[in-house]
């Protein structure tokens, strides 16, 4: 497993850049540096709505002796700052605004009292009080947004502070998502006779967008050589090429020739694991990279968890690349046979400080609705047989949401 992993990242490329309208680079992650073209803010201003002063002015002011001081001028956010305060005057002044030459701190409204053209000032301000500094935030030219940052809101509000419109991120892999079986119908297409509506290519095509990747969509191939190598042609210029089904070992399974025929070299096939034994790794060279799943719709979506996602992550320029996982205790007894890892869907419950986890009914791979209900895949390691009920394991989350507790809530 852990080696199908490394290999699988191992021939992973990282994509190249492109240059996106700002809001566009959400999710993303930066290739360039950022400077800044001025301070952040560009002058001293006021913190607090209230009175530009000289702090000298106010020494030993306090409630029972206010100082009383004329207030000659005012200056509000985005106001003119040219006007000089001489010593024994305030000016008025407001949050955000320049503070005037000659002042040097701010007492606040709240501890004042207007009297027309006068005000009683009952602190006396440390020098500096409530006054921002000009580049407190960004010193003119500095490097505020590096490469690597996974661009998030405050990369953005810091970008426009910056003036920018576009940055330099990694470019979204687009995935090419084939199903195969003539079994198969698409989600409004005819159920008689027993067929089958291809699931997997949206819950995989979800999986896909999840990460940021772009899913283009190949259809249903027919258990038909000639047709899935159709498809799959129509594939090739994609960064991913993810199909589902037809990697078992039965006649009517054709994908993997048909990789072969097109010249992908198979780097593996099979991972001891379930669900998801038999799935297909390979690359076409200046082509795809390719992710052969299982048709099960748990086994696709488990083994895109394991193989597909960390993939798609690192080719965006991601460096973590693996979901969070949590240490929890097992809710009821579970057994298998060794030999393989078993990903085990799970709901989680809290329980004191820590979580229990329990399986989410028939873990079958078909079984669907073990992950529409799962919070996690816990991780029953290869080798062993039984994990006994309070026993420890770790639970990889697929809903960090359940991490939230009610005492969050402000
Ligand atoms: P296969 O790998 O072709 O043997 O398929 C394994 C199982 O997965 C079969 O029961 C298929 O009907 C089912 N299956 C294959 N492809 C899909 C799909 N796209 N959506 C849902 N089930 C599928
Ligand atoms: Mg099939």
């Amino acid at each position: 497993m852990a080696e199908a992993q490394a290999l699988v990242l191992g021939e992973t490329p990282v994509l190249g850049a492109e240059s996106v309208p700002a809001a566009q680079a959400l999710g993303r992650v930066l290739v360039e540096a950022v400077a800044s073209p001025r301070a952040i803010p560009p002058a001293d201003n006021s913190a607090m709505d209230g009175y530009a002063v000289r702090a000298a002015d106010l020494a030993g002011a306090s409630q029972e002796s206010p100082v009383r001081l004329p207030v000659v001028f005012e200056v509000a956010a985005g106001g003119d700052a040219s006007r000089t305060l001489d010593p024994g005057q305030v000016a008025r002044i407001f949050t955000g605004a320049p503070i005037p030459p000659g002042a040097d701190s701010v007492v606040r409204q709240e501890d004042t009292e207007r009297d027309g053209g006068q005000v009683r000032l009952q602190v006396a301000p440390p020098l500096g009080e409530h006054v921002r500094r000009a580049g407190e935030d960004v010193r003119a030219g500095e490097e505020v947004l590096e490469p690597g940052m996974l661009v998030g809101p405050a990369h953005l509000g810091m970008a426009a502070a910056l003036s920018r419109t576009q940055l330099a991120v990694r470019r979204r892999p687009r995935v090419a998502i084939l199903s195969g079986g003539d079994e198969l119908v698409e989600p409004d297409g005819d159920t008689h006779g027993g067929k089958i509506v291809a699931s997997n290519s949206y819950s995989l095509a979800a999986q896909c967008r999840g990460v940021g990747a772009e899913p283009f969509y190949l259809g249903i191939a027919r258990d038909d050589p000639a047709d899935i190598e159709r498809r799959i042609r129509a594939g090739l210029g994609a960064d991913v090429l993810i199909s589902s089904a037809g990697v078992s070992v039965g006649e009517h399974d054709h994908i993997r020739a048909v990789l072969e025929k097109l010249g992908c070299a198979i780097r593996f096939w099979g991972v001891l694991m379930k669900p998801g034994y038999p799935m297909v790794f390979g690359r076409f060279e200046n082509g795809p990279l390719v992710f052969g799943l299982p048709g099960n719709p748990v086994s696709a979506m488990v083994t895109f968890e394991q193989f597909g996602r960390p993939a798609l992550l690192k080719m965006q320029g991601r460096t973590r690349l693996f979901r969070p996982t949590l240490r929890v205790r097992c809710g009821e007894r579970l057994s298998k046979r060794p030999g393989r890892l078993h990903f085990v869907r799970v709901e989680l419950e809290r329980d004191g400080d820590g979580f229990v986890a329990r399986a989410t009914g028939n873990q079958s791979s078909g079984v669907l609705r073990s992950m529409t209900r799962a919070h996690g895949l816990l991780i029953f390691p290869a080798e062993a047989e039984e994990l006994a009920e309070g026993e420890q394991a770790c639970v990889q989350l697929l809903d960090d949401q359940v991490l939230t507790e009610e005492s969050s809530r402000l």
